[in-house]
């Protein structure tokens, strides 16, 4: 069986890994346009801000780590067509230039995505900076020591973390955003409210709800006009999401209408030699039961594995996902699982929430601190929705509680009630998570209609 991986960060090393594990006689070939893999982004932010032991320790993986399990690893090697009828792709040798053709009996297409650039003026300038893979990452830290003011466009987790390391290292920041939120599309605004807040006492400009029009580059700064402003700074860092990197198979196999590769539960495209997995492919979201387009490294992980188990044969089924994820932001953390009052609204899907307050542990501890907790769930079933987290206390984990409550389609009246342990160094009698619950049983009751 020839094999044929396209893309190797999370989604395609985590498949070569599973499908030489599962089949070590399979000859799988690995094209990779970097000459590095299994980076992880998410310590980018981290990093600029000196918070990382080894930026080496960013990789869990290597060329020669897939190489000794068996895989024939073509790194700077970028794919630059697939001939779904002839089972070929074509490849051009980055440092060669040479192009060659391959044959593949079952294809992983695995080429994650492209941060979205919108076509501004004045964007493509030597001051404004992306933020996605090991090179933007060298990039950023490099610049961190030699500027003073940064200016982040999308407060969305990613622009958000580097705003903060900005913030937190002296420069001068603005963090701009079109929402008129921070991290809109994660948390309502009881949450957002508070870390809004966080952001000015730490010297933040926010200028949210603002559109950016344009950049204009000097010899020694840059200035961002939106609809509402212009601001300046030493650099300009574009952080406004991601988009499925699909050309290769437009009008091959059935796509969101984004571009991501809708796969079934073995994560085979409409064409079942080709399995598509991570940014690059749809995933489906257990809150809504649809397809959804959430480009996230734990989608890209677990949807990589399985191509890996479902590779000969279909055989182990996605479970879905509920976008679980969380972020430290100014000492506090900001945790998730599913559906937010917002993004409910915005997909037009009738949910109800609550949001209660409550010290992590009691008062007669030394310490405690607040939890903010929410809820949202179907009016009708009283299935579980989604729920989201804030504390000066880690409570990180909640969202795990969640995303299985979600994942087992459990109600507000079970997860009021469900086992979770009281002692009094890391919780109330009555866990945040059941209390919630409880809340949330009560908005209920006084929403039934009178029988
Ligand atoms: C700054 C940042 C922070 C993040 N933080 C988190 C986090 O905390 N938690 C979380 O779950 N997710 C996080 N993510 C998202 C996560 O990094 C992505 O979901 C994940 O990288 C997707 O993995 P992937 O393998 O599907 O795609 P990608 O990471 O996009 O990798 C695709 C690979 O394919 C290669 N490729 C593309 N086209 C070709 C071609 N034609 N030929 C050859 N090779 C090609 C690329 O070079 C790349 O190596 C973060 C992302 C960023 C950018």
């Amino acid at each position: 069986m020839k094999i044929i991986v396209i893309g190797a960060t999370h989604a395609g090393t985590f498949a070569t890994q599973q499908i030489l594990t599962e089949h070590p006689e399979y000859d799988v070939t690995v094209y990779e346009r970097n000459d590095n893999l299994s980076f992880l982004s998410c310590g980018i932010a981290l990093w600029v801000g000196d918070n990382v032991s080894d930026p080496n320790k960013m990789f869990y993986s290597s060329p020669d780590a897939l190489a000794a399990l068996g895989a024939t690893m073509r790194m700077e090697h970028n794919v630059t067509a697939i001939d779904p009828v002839a089972r070929t792709i074509t490849a051009t040798n980055l440092i060669s230039g040479e192009t060659l053709t391959d044959h593949y009996d079952k294809l992983v297409f695995t080429p994650g995505s492209a941060p979205v650039i919108p076509p501004l003026p004045g964007i493509q300038s030597d001051r404004v900076f992306l933020c996605k893979n090991w090179a933007d990452a060298k990039k950023l830290h490099d610049n961190a020591e030699h500027i003073n003011s940064a200016i982040v466009i999308g407060a969305g987790y990613i622009g958000a973390e580097l705003a903060e390391q900005y913030a937190l290292s002296g420069k001068k920041v603005t963090l701009i955003d079109a929402f008129d939120r921070v991290l809109a599309k994660n948390f309502d605004q009881d949450i957002t409210d508070r870390v809004e807040q966080l952001y000015t006492d730490n010297g933040t400009h926010l200028a949210l709800g603002q559109k950016v029009t344009g950049f204009t580059t000097t010899g020694k700064d840059i200035t961002v006009t939106t609809d509402q402003g212009t601001y300046t700074a030493d650099i300009a860092v574009l952080a406004v999401g991601f988009r499925p990197r699909t050309e290769l198979l437009r009008g091959q196999v059935d796509m969101l209408a984004n571009g991501a590769v809708i796969t079934d539960a073995y994560m085979q495209s409409s064409r079942p030699e080709i399995f598509a997995a991570g940014d690059s492919a749809a995933v489906h979201y257990n809150p809504t039961g649809q397809d959804d387009y959430i480009p996230l490294a734990t989608n890209a992980v677990r949807q990589g594995i399985l191509i890996g188990k479902n590779i000969a044969a279909p055989t182990e089924k996605y479970l879905g996902t509920q976008a679980s994820s969380a972020v430290a932001l100014f000492d506090r953390t900001l945790a998730s699982s599913g559906l937010t009052a917002a993004g409910a609204a915005a997909r037009n899907i009738p949910v109800a929430t609550v949001t209660i307050e409550q010290n992590y542990r009691p008062e007669f501890m030394l310490t405690t601190t607040p939890v903010v907790a929410s809820l949202t769930w179907d009016p009708t079933t009283h299935q579980v929705l989604g729920g989201a987290f804030y504390s000066a206390h880690d409570v990180s984990m909640s969202a795990n509680m969640i995303s299985l409550a979600i994942q087992t389609k459990m109600t507000i009246e079970t997860l009021a009630m469900v086992d979770t342990f009281f002692q009094p160094n890391f919780d109330q009698p009555i866990n945040w998570v059941n209390a919630v619950a409880m809340a949330a049983v009560e908005k209920a009751k006084e929403a039934a209609p009178a029988l």
